[in-house]
């Protein structure tokens, strides 16, 4: 990680307009990106996360709407960009890799058409030229016998080589960013930790920085630089790893660190769980959304959304146990 910034996304808020009302799922996002960062994103469903970085790329569909923000890519805001510029972005600086490799590959074409097909259109190379590079991709992430299972279809490969398939995809075009959507979760454990660490190690050896969309907080403990924990379509809290688990500070992220399984717990223990289901976004309360969850929730946590508090070091979280304006609301 250098200290380079490529990605500032700043105050994004996207909307989706439902007859029901107006979904809030991200509500005054902000975070940055450093040149060859790896950052996790972690929160429950409906937190925002895939909306975030769907937003990042422009492809919230209907009846989703970027409502006000900017997402500047080296400076560039992305979201002033026409549809023709976006898309020699998408796929090529910034790629994404979706969870089931399965709804993202075309399971009548084979592995080769489909890689050429993306090479081809943003690298300008000639068809032998996009083959050789499909094949060494294929080769980087670990598919035995590449030149021959370039020909394959999709359904010839398992659930993890499926996925290494679609990590040699985002990865193809040297993107400067590969965002990752929950990569690993429709994986066995072991398969798992495999595809995390290949994406650790890729990341390092080309330089790309990775946002990395998760629900689990261990999925990201071993493979992020820095985290965002997303509730309710906000950031409540945001460190370096190291950090948030040294000094986690948002009972939100407490929650979801005594959610994660450890070696050290007995048989018989029971796996903590936070109580409550998470919001209905599409009329938030003016206050805390995590108070009716909130094993430490105050009167105060009623009154309003807490500030965002700044621990320097990069850690910063929204909760008004650290708020100092806390005895002066009524
Ligand atoms: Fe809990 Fe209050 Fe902090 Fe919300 S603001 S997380 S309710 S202590």
């Amino acid at each position: 990680m250098t200290d380079e910034v490529i990605l500032q996304v700043k105050n994004l808020r996207t909307y989706f307009h439902t007859d029901a009302g107006v979904v809030k799922a991200v509500d005054g996002i902000n975070f940055e990106l450093h040149k060859g960062e790896t950052l996790g994103i972690v929160g429950e469903s409906g937190s925002g996360k895939s909306v975030t970085n769907l937003s990042i790329i422009n492809l919230v569909s209907h009846p989703g709407r970027i409502e006000s923000g900017e997402i500047l890519f080296h400076g560039q805001d992305l979201l002033k960009l026409p549809e023709n510029e976006i898309r020699k972005i998408r796929g090529n600086k910034i790629s994404m890799i979706f969870q089931d490799p399965m709804t993202s590959l075309n399971p009548y074409l084979k592995i080769s058409t489909q890689m050429i097909e993306t090479i081809r259109m943003h690298q300008g190379l000639n068809k032998e030229q996009a083959r050789a590079k499909a094949v060494e991709m294929l080769k980087l992430v670990g598919i035995p016998g590449a030149e021959e299972r370039v020909d394959c279809y999709p359904h010839q490969f398992s659930g993890g080589m499926r996925q290494r398939v679609m990590i040699a995809m985002g990865l193809s075009c040297n993107p400067e960013i590969l965002i990752a959507d929950e990569p690993t979760s429709a994986l066995d454990v072991t398969i798992q930790a495999q595809i995390l660490e290949l994406m650790k190690d890729l990341s390092k050896r080309l330089g790309t920085a990775v946002i990395i969309i998760t629900h689990s907080l261990g999925v990201v403990a071993g493979m992020c630089d820095t985290i965002n924990v997303m509730y309710a379509g906000r950031t409540v809290e945001h460190a370096t790893t190291h950090q948030l688990f040294k000094e986690t500070k948002h009972p939100y992220t407490q929650g979801l660190i005594r959610s994660v399984p450890r070696l050290d717990m007995e048989m018989s223990d029971k796996l903590y769980s936070i109580p409550g289901v998470p919001p209905n976004v599409v009329d938030l309360p003016p206050c805390c959304p995590f108070y009716p969850r909130c094993e430490k929730a105050m009167d105060v946590c009623k009154k309003g959304y807490p500030a965002v508090t700044d621990f320097g070091n990069d850690h910063v979280c929204s909760c008004w146990l650290y708020t100092k304006e806390k005895e002066t609301v009524k």
